[in-house]
């Protein structure tokens, strides 16, 4: 995969005087998931802004796509439609009375014409699930739905690159795995994906990579599972360890597990734990029934299939799917970590229904065949 965005040395210092980025070097390749993370203060936005030239480094060079950024109006507005930002407060970012001219504003400004400029704000809408929502004022919506309007403004733009400064800051708990689930569904559209976060747990399982931030250096970078596994270096942090692999320590410092594993899921953690068991519990595992809802596209179809597979429990994965089940007034039992929660259930002996998009359904089988390889399971996957 080639380079998108890289930082050779760069430093900066605020015209106040304080340093807050002291030479840090790094490199993001095109299609990966990163997270920046570091406690308050770290200097996390700052790296962030330095990544689209919103920040000129003190010293130092940053380049996207291998060419150093040129810090005059004309390669600016070109990093900025290719590196997209989405601040951490949405009220920042959202500028015009309705939802529809705020996307628009990108587009419009890239000189487009209207016709183009309709499409693609009803493209970015669709992407994040505000389809319907084009005449609202910004103001009255949810702080969840304010961010999806930043994120498609940004998104109208297709850009090659997606930063979310804090993306879940001011989010609930649903709100914060909802807007994880975009950030997949993007990543899986072809998009590279950086956040800056403090929230280790939330990033631990979704990222392939971590940057740890501390003082303006970086600290640690590598998978999440080493970036995060040093108990010392995460203390010096501020932050706290996943509580995943704080178990997994604490098993194997009293010799329940005999080697150190570093689970990023619950089903990486059930797996580990089974394999020491001398007799593996055995049951009849349940299937996953995975409904396209592309390919049918009656509401009554999916309450048919749904009623019809009586699986246990409910999940959606992608906008779209998600849509369709509220509009089918279907409650979901997961949103998030679908397919991992879908092979815990079936391993239980339970059936899973799983509404996704077309796009996902060969993501399903893989990860499922995946598992079944990798733990000797034979859990079924019907494509509905
Ligand atoms: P983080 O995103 O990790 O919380 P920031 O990049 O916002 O960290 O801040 C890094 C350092 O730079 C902090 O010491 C902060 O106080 C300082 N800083 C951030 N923004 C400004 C600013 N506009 N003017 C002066 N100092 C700033």
């Amino acid at each position: 995969m080639s380079i998108i965005i890289e930082a050779r040395d760069v430093r900066y210092t605020y015209p106040g005087g304080i340093e807050a980025i002291k030479g840090i070097s790094f490199h993001i390749r095109q299609g990966e998931k990163i997270a920046l993370v570091g406690p308050n203060g770290a200097g996390k936005s700052t790296l962030l802004q330095m990544c689209n030239g919103m920040i000129r480094p003190s010293s130092g060079t940053m380049l996207v796509g291998n060419t150093p950024i040129k810090y005059n109006t004309r390669s600016l507005c070109d990093i900025r439609r290719r590196v997209g930002f989405v601040l951490q407060n949405s009220d920042r970012q959202i500028i015009a009375p309705t939802v529809y001219q705020d996307v628009a504003f990108g587009p419009t400004n890239l000189g487009y014409d209207k016709q183009t400029v309709q499409d693609l704000v009803e493209q970015a809408l669709q992407q994040v699930g505000l389809t319907g929502l084009e005449r609202r004022p910004p103001y009255q919506l949810s702080g969840g739905e304010k961010k999806r309007v930043a994120i498609a403004g940004i998104l109208a733009m297709d850009p090659d690159v997606l930063i979310f400064d804090e993306p879940t800051s001011g989010l609930d708990p649903a709100g914060s795995e909802e807007l994880m689930d975009l950030l997949d569904e993007l990543h899986h559209d072809g998009k590279t994906i950086i956040i800056s976060t403090h929230d280790l747990e939330l990033v631990y399982p979704w990222a392939e990579r971590a940057i740890l931030l501390l003082n303006g250096k970086i600290l640690e970078e590598d998978v999440p599972e080493v970036a995060f596994g040093d108990p010392t270096c995460v203390r010096l942090a501020h932050l706290s360890l996943p509580v995943l692999l704080e178990l997994s320590q604490e098993l194997t410092a009293r010799g329940i597990l005999p080697t150190l594993h570093m689970p990023k899921t619950i089903l990486d953690m059930i797996h580990i734990i089974e394999s020491q068991l001398s007799t593996p519990p055995s049951k009849t595992h349940g299937s996953i029934w995975v409904y396209d809802v592309d390919k049918r596209q009656s509401t009554q179809d999916l309450m048919l299939h749904v009623q019809e597979t009586k699986a246990q429990a409910i999940g959606a994965m992608g906008t779209r799917a998600k849509q369709c089940m509220k509009q089918a007034h279907i409650p979901l039992d997961f949103s998030y970590g679908v397919i991992d929660k879908s092979i815990l259930r079936a391993l239980r002996g339970e059936d899973t229904f799983i509404a996704t998009s077309n796009k996902m359904v060969a993501r399903i089988q893989m990860r499922i065949d995946a598992y079944n390889q990798e733990s000797k399971n034979n859990i079924k996957v019907e494509i509905l």
